[in-house]
């Protein structure tokens, strides 16, 4: 089956559901058993991780759904929510790792996920080292007989470098390092992170797989050896999503491979023409033949999102309010991956300590929506017109 078909079909059983295409929206904390024997049996089947419902935190068939599409397209074992993507980033580090353990994160991470290292892990007695992004084979010298995870986000979401998985992982695990990666930005359609060597595959549902920007929520695929850990440690930590979310995130991931095509052609596009812009110092984009990771992403990835980078050279604050303040179609706001365009600067303060981040000028963050790429490029235009004309 192609992942086209696996996305439509996975996860769903509507002879389960009087016909109905789409899953019920289980509002669950009690599930009764018939009588004695099923509540054992229920209870049975929990301890030894079988199919079945028990108790609401433990999920229903809405969250089996969308956590057996998104397992299916991961080639995992099994996949678990989370009430955010941020949960589904720290959750299997903790589950790796104990006091006195070291953890090598890429210097390129998520900011939360940096924060929570730094702070949590560190309070807990872990070590975090951030290792420059396109260290490939390289991490082997800052593999320590404590480190037990290596976390790697490809591209990253801020400055898009593409990281080499498959080296990285190769060395994590012959020194017995368990490898997660945030694959939000490729999604599973673009990057089969766990055939790369990915351990745990985690992913901000909140973006590509919702969609249209009106839920937080978060997943993660595991390996089967890597499974029942994370599971383990999920439960303990309490994580469960709310059924409303997790429908709609069910119903997102229907047509995400429709979606990413249209983002990805219009975030080509507009990269292409802005770095033909003269105010623009360099795009951060991997499917851009010259971008420093194009080979990589070439090699490894089936294709990309919609969300990419630009630095533009050294300008003031008027001209730089002159660019933003004036824009129609793209909006300025946090996340992204739903079906309109956004626009942010990218403030890499305090976001860097093992590589140094070169360029002086301001750094701009695109989401490319779904509307037509030419009323984008009108509005971007218009934009660096406002930009000139305020210098
Ligand atoms: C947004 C995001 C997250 C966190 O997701 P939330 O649902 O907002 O907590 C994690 N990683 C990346 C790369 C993201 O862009």
């Amino acid at each position: 089956m192609r992942d086209e078909t696996r996305i439509v079909h996975s996860g769903r059983d509507p002879a389960r559901f009087e016909g109905v295409v789409n899953p019920p929206v289980l509002h669950a904390s009690t599930i009764l058993a018939r009588n004695l024997s099923d509540w054992e049996e229920r209870r049975r089947r929990r301890a030894q991780d079988l199919p079945g419902t028990y108790y609401g935190l433990m999920g229903t068939a809405t969250t089996r759904s969308l956590e057996q599409v998104l397992a299916e397209l991961e080639g995992a074992h099994r996949a678990i929510v989370f009430p955010s993507g941020l949960a589904a980033c720290v959750v299997p580090l903790l589950t790796f790792v104990a006091a006195g353990d070291h953890v090598l994160i890429t210097d390129s991470v998520y900011g939360p996920t940096r924060r929570f290292a730094e702070h949590t892990l560190a309070r807990l007695g872990v070590a975090t080292t951030f290792y420059d992004p396109l260290v490939g084979h390289g991490i082997e010298a800052l593999v320590r007989p404590t480190t037990r995870a290596v976390f790697v986000e490809s591209p990253g979401s801020l400055t898009f470098e593409v990281q080499d998985v498959p080296a990285i992982a190769e060395v994590a695990h012959r020194r017995g390092a368990t490898v997660i990666m945030d694959n939000t930005w490729a999604t599973p359609l673009c990057f089969r992170a766990l055939d790369h060597g990915v351990d745990v595959s985690v992913h901000a549902v909140t973006k590509y797989v919702g969609g249209h920007s009106d839920l937080i929520l978060g997943a993660a695929a595991a390996t089967k050896a890597a499974w029942p850990a994370l599971q383990t440690i999920a439960y303990e930590l309490g994580q469960c999503a709310g059924p409303d979310d997790v429908y709609l995130a069910q119903r997102g991931v229907r047509t995400m491979h429709v979606r990413l095509e249209r983002h990805w052609a219009t975030g080509l596009a507009l990269a292409e023409w802005l770095a033909h812009q003269p105010e623009v110092e360099r795009v951060l984009h991997p499917g851009l033949p010259g971008d420093p990771g194009h080979a990589l992403w070439n090699r490894d990835f089936k294709g990309g999102s919609g969300l990419f980078g630009a630095v533009l050279k050294p300008i003031g604050r008027p001209a730089l309010e002159a660019f933003f303040d004036g824009f129609r179609l793209f909006g300025i706001g946090a996340s992204w991956g739903g079906y309109e365009s956004l626009i942010v600067p990218v403030d890499l303060g305090g976001l860097r300590t093992a590589t140094r981040w070169p360029h002086p000028g301001p750094a701009i963050r695109i989401h490319a929506g779904l509307e037509a790429p030419e009323d984008l490029v009108a509005d971007l235009a218009a934009a660096f017109a406002r930009l000139r004309a305020a210098r």
